[in-house]
């Protein structure tokens, strides 16, 4: 199939603003005999909207959300490829965040920064929004050596689960591939499975994340741990006859050897990641996926 025929084809019909329709909402009391509340969610700044707020260390599985070294961590955004995912804008929602959580932040928009091995295994966290494009095998190679040695990488929508469509390494190591949206932006919810509530990315957000935007449908790694889902109407008729009524992966952690992989397909544009509780997800992901 053509690059254009699988083009994401998300810029050609009408923008409709989604709407922050959470307020702030509870999280979950730590629990006796828990840690301190490490990697609290970013401080307020004027003029942006509530959002879920609190300890961003969950009793979970073991998981701890920052890290106790002395030395500053490191995030790599990498961004680039198809500009209707607006790279550029939606990774600069979260570099105050990362920043904050003490990060430091380096952006690059090439992806040879995957061949410099002596940085990628100094770099916690690697960021990446680059929608479809290409990847080279050396660049790949470098990306999942960093990610198994203990480097995580994080991300959301097409820019980490529609990159380099052709290469079939990186998907594996994402854990997960967009195969498809319905034509136009649809009302539908992104729902937490019920036995992974208490996972830290999802503990005491909503069970069920109201959104209008693109619905992605993907296929995915049998070795995922899927958060939540997504299912598509099965009476719309824009919704390919397919994939009427299926349920899919919408968000989702991986493990690659030492490192953590944490996608989320939400974020098609930029107001859907700063709706409260897709913005939480988000940070949270990125926390999570952080050595
Ligand atoms: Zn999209």
């Amino acid at each position: 199939m053509s690059r254009q025929a699988l083009s994401d084809g998300c810029g050609g019909y009408g923008g409709c603003a989604i709407r922050a329709r959470l307020a702030s909402r509870p999280v979950p009391a730590e629990p006796k005999g828990s840690e301190a509340p490490e990697g609290q969610a970013s401080k307020r700044r004027p003029g942006r909207p509530s959002r879920v707020t609190g300890p961003t260390s969950y009793p979970s599985n073991g998981v701890r959300m920052t890290s106790t070294a002395a030395q500053p961590r490191r995030a790599l955004v990498i961004r680039g490829g198809w500009e209707g995912h607006a790279p550029v804008e939606t990774t600069d929602l979260f570099l105050p965040f990362l920043r904050d959580q003490g990060f430091e932040v380096t952006v690059s928009d090439s992806l040879d920064a995957y061949l410099d091995a002596d940085a990628l295994a100094a770099t916690d966290l690697v960021v990446q929004c680059w929608t479809m494009g290409e990847i080279t095998p050396e660049q790949t190679e470098g990306l999942a050596a960093a990610v198994r040695a203990g480097t995580g990488l994080a991300g959301w929508h097409g820019g980490i689960c529609d990159a380099f469509r052709a290469n079939t390494r990186y998907q594996w190591l994402t854990g997960g591939q967009f195969v498809m949206h319905p034509e136009r932006w649809l009302d539908h919810t992104v729902d937490v499975r019920p036995d992974r509530a208490d996972h830290p990315v999802v503990a005491g957000l909503p069970g069920q994340i109201p959104l209008h935007t693109e619905q992605y449908l993907v296929h995915t790694d049998p070795s995922v741990d899927v958060l939540a889902t997504t299912t598509f109407s099965a009476t719309d008729q824009d919704v390919p006859e397919e994939s009427r009524g299926v349920t899919c992966p919408a968000v989702w952690t991986r493990r690659w050897g030492a490192g953590r992989v944490f996608v989320s397909t939400i974020g098609h544009k930029p107001d859907d990641l700063t709706d409260d509780t897709v913005r939480t997800l988000t940070e949270r992901g990125l926390l999570w996926a952080a050595r």
